[in-house]
């Protein structure tokens, strides 16, 4: 009795490891969705209304907000897919994105449309990745990642959100319901670049439970400076040498984001000159706070892993990675670091201003 217990466990042990691997980390509707408008539309057929209803009600777009933008979408898929949208196509393609950035938001349609095709084109090679790649692993090695990374870590505090996949364009990003990454970013990403990219998100989520919302949206400043920190640690977690590159991207976009890296000590004297001005009264804080919105450009991860990588290079990564989150202690070591290496150094008006932030929000000073 007991050996064919022993044979029927067996059996079904072998069974279960033949299967496909049950990710069950990762939600693939919105996937599954895109795939089905997409055959339809290669057959120049139009998917029916509840198709659509069915792609933007998936989990990925909704996390990701896209369901918000529903029409522009369902035209970008259309361009993509649908043989008569041809000309229409080709003029999108060949946008180029201007210098100041001002049309960002157009270049993204051009970015998500170039997407859309290779996805098109790779298609077997995607579905076959989405069946039997083991993303669990992967996020189970970006927390290990992450805990090796963070300095004394409460662990019970580094939790993973809901992951998604999608289809949009080459990106991931961390919303306060979730993850959603690209399935084509996923699959052309390398598992190391995959498992850092996991581990900087669940680091922005780590880091959230630990903000002070009220300093943090207190005003321009603070808001500035949060990106800057937020980015520029999280950046330490996957970017090494390479400040940004990928293979999905135009070449015109990541020039334009090395330029922003480089110019970083510029654009720190444009911030300090300004916040000067608005401590002083000579600039409303309506202009303030909408001029440094658009200051530090994507995000402001270039200019937020510059003055990271100053911090690091000056020995401080500690005490970087001990105030992960504290920007205006991050401000401070930045200085540290700029002062000795000839980067920007931000002026003493900017950093009174500084500690009377730190009076005014945090009892206890970490620095
Ligand atoms: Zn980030």
């Amino acid at each position: 009795m007991r050996y064919y217990f022993q044979i029927i466990v067996c059996i079904l042990f072998i069974s279960c490891s033949t299967k496909p691997k049950k990710q069950t980390q990762i939600d693939f509707t919105t996937v599954d969705s895109f795939f089905i408008v997409k055959e339809k539309l290669q057959k120049e057929e139009l998917p029916s209304e509840e198709e659509w209803d069915q792609l933007f009600n998936s989990t990925g777009y909704k996390v990701a907000g896209r369901d918000q933008s529903r029409e522009g979408y369902i035209k970008l898929i259309k361009l993509a897919y649908y043989p008569p949208s041809q000309s229409e196509k080709d003029s999108i393609l060949q946008f180029t994105l201007k210098e100041d950035l001002s049309n960002m938001q157009d270049y993204f349609l051009k970015i998500t449309l170039e997407n859309f095709i290779k996805v098109g084109e790779m298609e077997k090679e995607l579905l076959t990745y989405r069946e039997q790649y083991d993303f669990d692993q992967k996020i189970d090695a970006a927390k290990e990642k992450l805990k090796g990374f963070l300095i004394d870590p409460t662990d019970s505090l580094i939790t993973v959100p809901s992951i998604s996949a999608a289809i949009f364009e080459p990106e991931a990003y961390a919303y306060p319901s979730g993850i959603v990454i690209d399935l084509n970013k996923a699959f052309q990403d390398p598992d190391e670049e995959l498992i850092g990219f996991f581990s900087h998100e669940l680091y922005h989520m780590y880091r959230s439970k630990f903000e002070n919302k009220e300093y943090a949206n207190y005003n321009g400043f603070t808001r500035a400076i949060e990106k800057l920190h937020n980015e520029g640690v999280a950046d330490l977690i996957d970017k090494q040498d390479t400040v940004f590159q990928s293979a999905l991207y135009p070449k015109q976009f990541t020039d334009i984001y090395g330029e922003a890296f480089i110019s970083t000590n510029q654009t720190l004297e444009q911030f300090d000159e300004l916040t000067c001005k608005f401590v002083k009264g000579e600039v409303s804080e309506e202009e303030y706070n909408s001029t440094t919105q658009n200051m530090f450009v994507f995000g402001g991860h270039p200019n937020g892993f510059s003055m990271t990588r100053s911090i690091v290079k000056n020995g401080q990564k500690e005490a970087l990675v001990a105030n992960f989150a504290n920007s205006l202690a991050f401000i401070r070591l930045y200085n540290e670091a700029a002062k000795v290496q000839s980067k920007y150094v931000f002026s003493d008006e900017l950093m009174a201003y500084v500690d009377q932030l730190d009076d005014q929000f945090f009892e206890n000073k970490n620095m």
